[in-house]
């Protein structure tokens, strides 16, 4: 857990960060979100110590960052950036074993662990292992980026606008591979963006910030229907309620009826639980169906259920983040 007490930070006479205080937990993925300028970055950089607040006190597992040594606190912290740091007259090899050659690991456990790392981004290592930074394209100079990251094993991953500087495609590749490793890794991440589908795509907690205040904490689901204020409003924009659907899926909102007694009809279209709502209601409207059955899944999702979400009514059994 990182806590965040009162933290102001000034640049100057300009006022960076208000008096923050927020909890970030334990292995989730927490977004740090709002305008460019809003203070996501400077919120980042205080947690691996690359600046110090002018007020207040940031703790790591109850221990304030003062009583950590800035090296120390960094090896803990894997850091991934928008701008491709990787040193071009380095392999990819060489790039990921940064960390590891910095903690002195033998050759063997190195070379174990870059293979395993390239296997976890999904990139061939014996193809992409001696290949250097400028015969990478864009996304897998980021996901060497995230597998040099994670090399050292470390419990923090700390993303500053990651995938940022990628065309929307790979953009969306990489948020995929993305919630796929952090679901089987659990790395307590603070992911800094200012693109709100991102957010709500990878975040379990958003937090919400706008010249260095913030302004909401929450679930996805909390930012996009109950939004705090004006600016958070105006922030998640007018079809916030279509963005829900995209968020939430078919295998959370079935009505849980067990109906092995009745199996529906083989020619009745099936949801997968992983289906999105927005594809339900397409999948209902184009049948004219008013409930569908989601594979492996026991019940039917009701369209009913559906459009009490578009109306930003309570739905019937809300996922809950915590
Ligand atoms: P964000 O990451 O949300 O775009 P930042 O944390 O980078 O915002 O910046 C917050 C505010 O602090 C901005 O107004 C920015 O101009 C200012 N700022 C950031 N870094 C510096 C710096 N090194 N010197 C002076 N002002 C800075």
């Amino acid at each position: 857990m990182i806590q965040f007490e009162n933290i102001s930070k000034w640049y100057g006479k300009q006022k960076a960060l208000d008096t923050l205080t927020m909890t970030i937990p334990e292995g989730k993925t927490s977004i740090l979100l709002g305008p460019s300028g809003c203070g996501k970055s400077t919120t980042l950089r205080l947690i691996n110590k690359l600046i110090i607040p002018d007020e207040g006190e940031i703790s790591i597992k109850g221990r304030s960052i003062r009583d950590y040594r800035a090296e120390e606190l960094r090896r803990s912290m894997g850091y991934v950036i928008q701008s491709i740091a990787l040193l071009p007259h380095m392999t990819v090899e060489e790039n990921i074993g940064l960390v590891p050659d910095l903690l002195k690991w033998e050759e063997q456990r190195k070379e174990k662990r870059c293979l395993e790392l390239l296997d976890l981004i999904g990139l061939d290592a014996e193809q992409y292992r001696s290949k250097y930074p400028a015969q990478l394209s864009g996304g897998e100079a980021q996901r060497i980026a995230v597998a040099r990251a994670l090399a050292a094993d470390p419990p923090y991953l700390l993303m500053d606008e990651p995938f940022g500087a990628v065309d929307p495609l790979n953009r969306e590749s990489l948020q995929n591979e993305f919630i796929e490793i952090q679901r089987k890794l659990k790395k307590t991440v603070v992911f800094v963006t200012h693109d709100l589908e991102e957010a709500v795509r990878l975040g379990d907690r958003i937090f919400v910030l706008k010249n260095g205040i913030l302004q909401q904490s929450g679930s996805p689901a909390d930012i996009l229907s109950k939004p705090a204020n004006e600016f958070v409003r105006d922030f998640v924009g007018p079809d916030r309620s279509l963005k829900l659907l995209n968020y939430y899926l078919a295998g959370n909102f079935t009505d849980g009826t067990d109906e092995t007694d009745h199996p529906p009809a083989p020619e009745t279209p099936e949801l997968n639980a992983g289906d999105n709502l927005k594809t339900a209601l397409s999948l209902m409207l184009e049948t004219g169906l008013s409930s569908l059955p989601v594979k492996g899944v026991s019940g039917r999702i009701h369209r009913k259920t559906i459009e009490s979400l578009v109306n930003l009514k309570e739905p019937r059994n809300p996922e809950t983040e915590e």
